[in-house]
Parts: C-alpha cells; structure tokens; sequence
C-alpha cells in the first residue's frame, strides 16, 4: 500500500513548471530549461560525481552554480522542458529516509517535541504511548523511526511523495501513443544496469533521494534520479550492496529494494 505522504504543488502558469514536494522557496525558474534549486554543497558534491558516471543519463544535467540575490543556486536542467500538461510523480526511494547522524544526534537529546507528537497523532492517533500522550510529546528519535513505518518506506523500500496528473476530461489512457508504463519498466531497467557500473552508487549513502516519473501525451514518458541533499560518501572503503534491509550501522539504504519493488509493480501493470 501506498500513501501520499505530500501533496503539495506549486503550479507556474507561465511555464507549467510544477513542483511537487519540497520546500516552495528552495526553487526559482530560470530561462534556458533550467531549474534552480536552493545550493547545498552535500547535494553539489553529489552532482559534481554523478557528471562523471555511468548514472548521468539519469540525472538531470548540472551546470554549476550560481548566485541571485542574496542566496545561491545549483543550475538543473529542467525536465519539464518541452512536455506539455504533463503527469509528474516524485518517488522517495530507500527504507529510510534519515541518515544515520541524524539518528545519533537524536538519540542523545531527551528533549520531548510537541510538534512532532502534533504530526504523529494527525497520522495515526493510536501511534503515541500513554506516556507520550500525557507529555504531549515524543524524542525525535522516536518520530524519525516512526515515520518511516508509516508509509511504504520500510516495506518496499519506496513512497509516493507527491503526484501531478495534468490530464483533462478528454484524455484517457487510450490517447497515448506509447504505453507510459513500458517506457518507465525499460527506463527503470537501464538504471537498474547503470546503478550496477555506478563507482557513485557503490559509495555513497543515498537517503531521501526520489525518482521523478514524467510523462505526456507524445511519446515522451522518463524517470529521473533527483535531491541529493542528504546523498553522502559511505564513511568506510566497504562498499553498499542496498538491496538488504537496513541496520544501525550498516549505513545501507535499500535503494535497490524500492527500485525491485518498482519494477515489479509496473511490470505486473503492464501485463494486465
Ligand atoms: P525534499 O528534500 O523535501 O524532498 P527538496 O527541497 O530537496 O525536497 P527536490 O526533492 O529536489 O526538493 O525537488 C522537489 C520537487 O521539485 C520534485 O518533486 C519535482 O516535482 C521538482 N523538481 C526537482 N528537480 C527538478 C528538475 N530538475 N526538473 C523538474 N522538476 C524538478
Ligand atoms: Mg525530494
Ligand atoms: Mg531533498
């Protein structure tokens, strides 16, 4: 099962550039195709990397930096570019979405949090303890692990963030030209191939990471690996195999568990 966790969206007539999970302000249009994200090293480091490896096909080209105003800016290209009214579905792929340190920095502060207690009963009341339902409050190492439970996250290793559905009345699926689920099996294929030859993948940490589904009504129908922002070189020279569930220490990820559980589920559509 599924859950739409985030269902936010800015639309910008102008451009039909759509966001679909995020923090609004951490982007700004940009002419030319691109996209500006708000910059953070962790994540430029990453993009640095991933424009010499196998996995940059997948990966929306980066062009460096730069500064507006007062804040500064990773340049991506932006892959809504040429699609029109198109269908966007941001996947968060892992068995977790925290890293390790956060966990750890957690675990030492005692300090209960009402306003994660706040978003734990919103979800599902019976969640708290009677304990933490008397202090109003839960540790952020609880919410953390807790959070995880309650989506796909911890069992397919996968978990819709948000989906953007730009059809009218007029289209159904009988209109597009290519199936968009077989284009998104194959795609999902050849990164299941370039993550295996992938130096980048074997040695980093990939946490909160999504694939972001797009298609249209032409034929043009792709997966994108986006956010690196909290994507980090695996500590050690041991390398992560992130196809085995995840525990505290092992830095694993379960990418590869969220990206089977994927092409199982699209493979099953397709042959129905
Ligand atoms: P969070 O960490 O909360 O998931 P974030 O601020 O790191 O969010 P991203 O996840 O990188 O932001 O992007 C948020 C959304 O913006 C995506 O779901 C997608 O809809 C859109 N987006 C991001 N990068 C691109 C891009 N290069 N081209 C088109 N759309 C993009
Ligand atoms: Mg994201
Ligand atoms: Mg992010």
């Amino acid at each position: 099962k599924t859950y739409l966790t985030m269902m936010h969206f800015s639309l910008r007539r102008q451009s039909s550039w759509v966001q679909l999970a995020g923090h609004q302000g951490n982007f700004q249009l940009s002419e030319g195709g691109e996209v500006l994200k708000l910059y953070s090293e962790v994540e430029a480091n990453c993009l640095d990397c991933l424009m010499r490896d196998p996995l940059r096909p997948f990966v929306p080209q980066y062009h460096g930096m730069v500064t507006r105003g007062e804040h500064c800016y990773i340049r991506l290209e932006d892959l809504l570019s040429g699609l029109r009214r198109p269908v966007i579905m941001d996947c968060k792929m892992g068995v977790r979405t925290y890293q390790e340190e956060e966990l750890v920095k957690a675990r030492t502060k005692a300090t209960l949090r009402n306003d994660m207690y706040q978003k734990m009963v919103k979800i599902d009341p019976s969640a708290p303890s009677a304990e933490e339902h008397a202090q109003k409050g839960v540790t952020k190492w609880r919410y953390l692990q807790w959070r995880d439970t309650t989506s796909s996250t911890s069992t397919l290793g996968f978990r819709i963030e948000g989906i953007m559905v730009g059809v009218t009345m007029f289209d159904s699926p009988l209109c597009f030209p290519v199936c968009p689920q077989k284009a998104y099996h194959s795609r999902l294929l050849a990164l299941s191939d370039a993550l295996t030859n992938s130096p980048f993948f074997r040695t980093h940490e990939v946490i909160g990471s999504s694939l972001l589904f797009v298609h249209d009504h032409s034929s043009k129908a792709s997966v994108w690996m986006i956010d690196f922002g909290k994507t980090t070189p695996a500590p050690d020279t041991s390398k992560l195999r992130h196809n085995v569930p995840w525990a505290e220490g092992s830095r694993e990820d379960g990418y590869l568990i969220g990206l089977t559980s994927l092409i199982t589920s699209l493979a099953q559509a397709i042959s129905v």
